[in-house]
């Protein structure tokens, strides 16, 4: 099963166990709206280039679409379109008045310059502007995107509309509507959740040991936050360098030579590994924040931890999710333990469309009550139903709003 059929296949499993079925589940397994853009960006030294994109929304029944733009050379719609799925599901799990959405443009930014990057981000916000403002469908960053991009973005944007329009994007730049702790939202989100497990599974977060592949946006801030809650960093890595510590990594110190030198390759301590024998060193926590497919039947077995924390989309194929339930390793599947992204996001988008301007503290705090929620519900579907896993009980949460949302607009 490729990844959109994956994404598929856990919306089924959610729906076969709320018993939805008929037009309700149909159009659950639809795509509402899918763009293919091919714009042209004029590179430095003059030439003329044409950049594929695109844009997906999959349902916008609980509010408008919401899903971060990914730049990257292998993005193709059927990832796009997955990953548009996993976000309806996200934003409706932790209750947000969002459906999802995803963006994509095949592009190296490595291989780009800063002008180059810019034409091309303003370029894509102008072919994909008619789906999109405050109200359709909210992009933000996703892989290799960042502040400053979705503050060009935003720029264009109100430039096509002729008035400033802040809330069409979200984790933009602090001084054009971002807002606190953006940032760092996904790795704090997640450090919430992974919390609110360890609690009902009785594992001590301090003392944990924990091992991270992939050290961009969501990875390095996790390192950071897992750190300062009193856990282990002892194995990270990112696409080019794993490194491995059983005395504990000095993660202030990876962060600033991550920072800048762009790799871990030059961190003077512990043991030089190949990234992916990240998966499988001794460790109570594993956190996979790189792509999607990273745990698969190839190595799933010989992951040790006892507990998965999802902070990338899709990380954990079907066969792989099989093979970690049968060993008795806990998933906390990315449609929960990621979403604090997209909340802050929604905190930064009612900043803007309501002209507030929340403080660290004020978000922070916002933050903790929607995870610690989505947790607790999700929980309790496990329960009720004595369903199999966190992941469909995380898809049930998520199905059960949506479709209601449907019902009450008289679509389904
Ligand atoms: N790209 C992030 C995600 O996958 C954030 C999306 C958003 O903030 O809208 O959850």
């Amino acid at each position: 099963m490729n990844f959109h059929e994956t994404a598929l296949y856990q919306i089924k499993r959610a729906l076969d166990l709320l018993n939805i079925n008929g037009s309700a589940s149909k159009m659950l397994l639809e795509t509402k709206r899918a763009l293919e853009v091919n714009f042209t960006v004029t590179m430095d030294d003059g030439t003329k280039e044409i950049f594929k994109g695109y844009r997906v929304q999959h349902t916008d029944a609980l509010g408008p679409a919401k899903g971060g733009i990914r730049f990257h050379p292998k993005v193709d719609l059927d990832e796009v379109k997955a990953l548009a799925i996993l976000m309806s599901f996200k934003c409706a799990v932790v209750g947000l008045p969002y459906g999802g959405a995803k963006g994509g443009v095949i592009c190296n930014p490595k291989e780009l310059s800063e002008s180059e990057l810019e034409r091309l981000s303003r370029a894509y916000i102008q072919a994909i502007s008619q789906i999109i403002s405050p109200e359709k469908d909210i992009p933000a960053p996703d892989v290799y995107t960042n502040p400053q991009i979705m503050g060009w973005m935003m720029d264009e944007f109100s430039n096509l509309k002729q008035q400033n329009s802040f809330g069409v994007i979200t984790g933009k730049p602090l001084s054009i509507g971002g807002s606190e702790g953006r940032i760092s939202a996904t790795a704090r989100g997640s450090l919430f959740v992974t919390k609110a497990a360890c609690n009902k599974l009785g594992i001590s977060l301090s003392g944990a040991t924990v091992s991270i592949h992939g050290y961009g946006n969501a990875g390095s801030v996790a390192a950071r936050e897992f750190a300062s809650a009193g856990a282990k960093i002892i194995a990270i890595a990112d696409s080019k360098t794993g490194i491995f510590d059983p005395q504990g990594i000095d993660v202030d110190l990876a962060n600033k030579i991550k920072q800048e030198t762009g790799t871990l390759q030059s961190y003077p301590y512990g043991e030089k590994i190949a990234p992916n024998d990240v998966f499988s060193c001794e460790c109570d926590i594993l956190l996979p924040a790189s792509m999607e497919g990273v745990i698969n039947s190839d190595n799933a077995d010989q992951i040790k931890a006892k507990l998965v924390v999802e902070l990338a989309n899709g990380p954990t194929t079907l066969e792989a999710d099989e093979i970690l339930a049968e060993k008795g390793i806990i998933v906390l599947p990315d449609i929960l333990a990621n979403a604090g992204g997209v909340t802050v996001s929604y905190f930064e988008w009612v900043q803007n469309n309501l002209g507030y301007c929340w403080t660290a503290e004020e978000v922070d705090e916002k933050l903790q009550r929607f995870m610690n929620k989505a947790f607790k519900e999700t929980y309790e579907m496990k329960e009720i139903t004595k369903c199999a896993d966190y992941r469909v009980a995380a898809f049930a949460v998520a199905a059960k709003r949506i479709v209601q949302a449907m019902k009450d607009r008289g679509w389904v």
